[in-house]
């Protein structure tokens, strides 16, 4: 006889919102499961040890005096949550900022507008996207559009790292990469190919994660 095991689950309240998450769940994943949206650009659900590396999942614990990435957190027995909190909205509001200061915002001309995570982002977090609380500094470098089936832009890049751990770590083919550090720290291929003449053939997984427009599928005409 097939004996039913039952999977436990652990109670907590996110924005009032009594849910229920497996033991270990991250409370990034609990939250999104439950329709209730943290903002986030680097979070990778099947990957083990989170990034953490956009800093826009920050949200508060009843209990702890500092906000916490929802993405590193796991969810636990009783824990009370809020996405809402001023601190935790400081946090990921500045994160946000500062990262747009980098990103040449063009909506009406990319390829990802109306399904692009950083405006999903900025619009939750009542961020305007074209902000200027920090001096805009653009990296100005030349778009890839070497493949027939999408353009790299490595200036809309947030360097969330998914494209890379998609080719590297679940694909194992390791095409791309990051190179070089701090503001020219880019995702690229090998020997800097084009990424059309990088040996991909018909894969592309890696614009599948981007979250934005710097790896985005060409339009059909
Ligand atoms: S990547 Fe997103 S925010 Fe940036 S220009 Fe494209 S649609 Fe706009
Ligand atoms: S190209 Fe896209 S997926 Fe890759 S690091 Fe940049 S933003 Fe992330």
């Amino acid at each position: 006889m097939k004996v039913l095991t039952r999977v436990k689950s652990v109670s907590l309240t996110i924005d009032g919102k009594k849910i229920g998450a497996a033991p270990g769940e991250k409370v990034l994943w609990a939250a999104l499961d439950n329709g209730i949206y943290i903002p986030n650009l680097c979070a990778i659900r099947e990957k083990r040890e989170p990034f953490a590396s956009c800093r826009l999942c920050f949200v508060e614990v009843e209990g702890k005096d500092t906000p916490v990435t929802a993405c590193t957190t796991p969810a636990a027995e009783g824990m009370v949550v809020n996405t809402r909190g001023a601190k935790a909205l400081r946090l990921a509001r500045t994160a946000l900022e500062l990262l747009l200061a980098s990103h040449p915002v063009d909506c009406a001309h990319c390829l990802r507008n109306g399904s692009c995570e950083l405006q999903v982002a900025a619009k939750h977090l009542r961020v305007k996207l074209k902000t200027k609380t920090y001096s805009k500094i653009l990296p100005e470098l030349p778009v890839d559009s070497s493949s027939p089936l999408f353009i790299y832009d490595p200036n809309k890049c947030v360097l969330c790292g998914k494209c890379v751990w998609v080719c590297q770590e679940k694909l194992g083919r390791g095409t791309i990469g990051f190179a070089h550090r701090g503001f020219r720290r880019m995702v690229t291929t090998f020997g800097d190919e084009p990424i059309g003449r990088a040996g991909c053939q018909d894969c592309s997984e890696c614009v599948t994660v981007c979250p934005v427009g710097a790896l985005a599928f060409r339009k059909v005409t």
